[in-house]
């Protein structure tokens, strides 16, 4: 156990910071993440290095598709999440009884060496929830950035913003997950609130992180036309340009018994995000023809052809569409 940043103690509580839900958490007791826990006033975080996750992936699985394509990113996860979404697919380690792993502390080091070995471009803080596991996230991203490996999350955007402030010099992309457009949603299925993932997607765009976007589509609950235009208006009013991934959604988790998001759903998004004006849009989890293919805007050309998580060809030429000179935007 490490002793945690971003928390106050208030007398006869501790109150942590580093997310928005602020939890005052007694002598002996843990917050809503249960990771992090106050011993004798002062609080611990179980999540120090305890990484139950480290491969290399490529990118676009993170997914990133505007941001190093074809390239390998190093994927590390330590347990615990704010969340408590019922449709989890990585419920084992994000909602994981931090007491029933053994606790183990990887050093930032060993990361990015393996990275380097593995001809990673980046470190991607996946699978659970980055902000979880802060303290240690940073100290691999300060290694990273001298290493000069790019850093990469994959959040759900419930990050104060005291952390925020402490994790953008550092991160070079961000892909956060916008699961409804509904604050009601968001308290009943995931324990958390809408405006400040709103607000962290806002503040990431504002303060130059590449950010791409992901909404997992999951029937009768966010499928809905309105939902789906709610959620796809707010990317566009903020930036056109931002990618936005429709993923379908598996059965799993508390939702084990549910049905699979159908084809024709997955297609509406698409169709609702280019309505919006949303300029690229991705289904995930899916296989369409051509779903993971990147077309110029403007001319329609193709500029990079996926299949399966793999480019096959990119004919991007600095960044810019080699037809019409279009440029199009991210960090290629
Ligand atoms: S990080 Fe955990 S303990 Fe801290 S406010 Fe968020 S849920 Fe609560
Ligand atoms: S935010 Fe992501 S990792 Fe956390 S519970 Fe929800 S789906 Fe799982
Ligand atoms: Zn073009």
């Amino acid at each position: 156990m490490r002793r945690a940043l971003f928390n106050k103690n208030r007398g006869d509580y501790v109150e942590c910071c580093l997310c928005p839900h602020n939890c005052r958490i007694r002598k002996d007791s843990r917050g809503l993440c249960q990771v992090r826990e106050n011993r004798g006033g002062s609080l611990y975080t179980y999540s120090w290095g305890n990484l139950v996750a480290a491969s290399p992936d490529p990118i676009e699985k993170k997914p990133f598709y505007h941001f190093l394509p074809g390239s390998k990113s190093f994927s590390i996860a330590c347990p615990g999440c704010n969340f408590k979404c019922d449709f989890c697919q990585n419920w084992r380690i994000s909602q994981a009884d931090i007491t029933q792993l053994a606790e183990k502390e990887q050093a930032p080091e060993k990361v990015i060496s393996e990275a380097k070995a593995t001809g990673s471009r980046s470190i991607a803080y996946t699978y659970t929830e980055p902000t979880i596991y802060l303290e240690y996230a940073l100290e691999v991203m300060k290694q990273a950035e001298e290493a000069g490996i790019a850093n990469v999350f994959v959040s759900n955007g419930y990050t104060s913003a005291q952390a925020r402030e402490a994790v953008i010099p550092l991160l070079d992309a961000v892909n956060v997950d916008l699961k409804s457009a509904r604050d009601e949603f968001y308290r009943r299925i995931c324990a958390g609130k809408l405006e400040p993932v709103l607000e962290s997607i806002r503040d990431y765009k504002q303060r130059g992180v590449w950010v791409e976007v992901t909404t997992l589509v999951i029937p009768d609950l966010n499928d809905s036309n309105k939902e789906l235009e709610d959620v796809a208006l707010f990317l566009a009013e903020l930036d056109p340009d931002i990618p936005w991934h429709v993923s379908r959604f598996h059965p799993d988790y508390k939702r084990g018994g549910g049905t699979p998001t159908s084809v024709e759903t997955i297609q509406k998004a698409v169709s609702i995000g280019r309505e919006k004006g949303l300029k690229h849009i991705y289904p995930g989890n899916i296989r369409l023809q051509g779903g993971e293919d990147t077309h110029c805007p403007e001319c329609k050309n193709l500029l990079i052809e996926r299949h399966n998580f793999s480019v096959k060809q990119n004919n991007l030429r600095k960044g810019v569409c080699p037809r019409c000179e279009t440029q199009i935007k991210g960090v290629w």
